[in-house]
């Protein structure tokens, strides 16, 4: 089925701004009538991931979602300006069950990212995760047309 995600994306970013932090400023970016054949209780289950996330580990700062597509692809981001991503860690975040050791002090099963990563490449996409420690990550996921 044809999801109508330029929607979907808006409707979640009004859910989230309520519940942002007032320490934090949650902006978005989302081109209009973009549409990816798909599950979408499934991609509403994949941002609310990403967006938890950005708010869980960023105390304050920014986060940004945009929508975008190009010829061949639709992209998804999700930007914060929290702790970051150790380069050891990067290419771990994907795993069953891990959480980095500044993770463990706060809540989480470590499985948000895994469940995320099997939603994406269910659609045909790829996820993956570019951060500075100390400064913040985005999580990048493209899907084909
Ligand atoms: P949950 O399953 O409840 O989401 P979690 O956040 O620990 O728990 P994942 O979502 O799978 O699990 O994330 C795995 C690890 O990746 C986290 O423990 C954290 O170390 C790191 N991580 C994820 N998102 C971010 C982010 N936006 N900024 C910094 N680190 C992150």
């Amino acid at each position: 089925e044809f999801i109508p995600l330029s929607s979907l994306l808006e409707k979640v970013s009004v859910k989230f701004q309520r519940i942002m932090p007032p320490t934090i400023q949650f902006s978005t970016d989302i081109q209009e009538n973009i549409q990816l054949l798909g599950d979408a209780s499934k991609i509403q289950e994949l941002l609310y991931i990403l967006l938890d996330n950005a708010i869980r580990y960023t105390n304050s700062g920014k986060i940004t979602l945009t929508l975008l597509k190009n010829q061949d692809i639709v992209k998804i981001t999700v930007t914060d300006s929290g702790m970051g991503i150790t380069d050891q860690e990067l290419p771990l975040v994907f795993e069953r069950f891990y959480r980095s050791d500044t993770a463990r002090q706060r809540n989480g099963t470590g499985l948000g990212l895994a469940i995320a990563k099997t939603i994406v490449e269910q659609h045909n996409g790829k996820i993956y995760a570019t951060s500075q420690f100390g400064k913040g990550t985005t999580f990048h996921i493209e899907f084909p047309l």
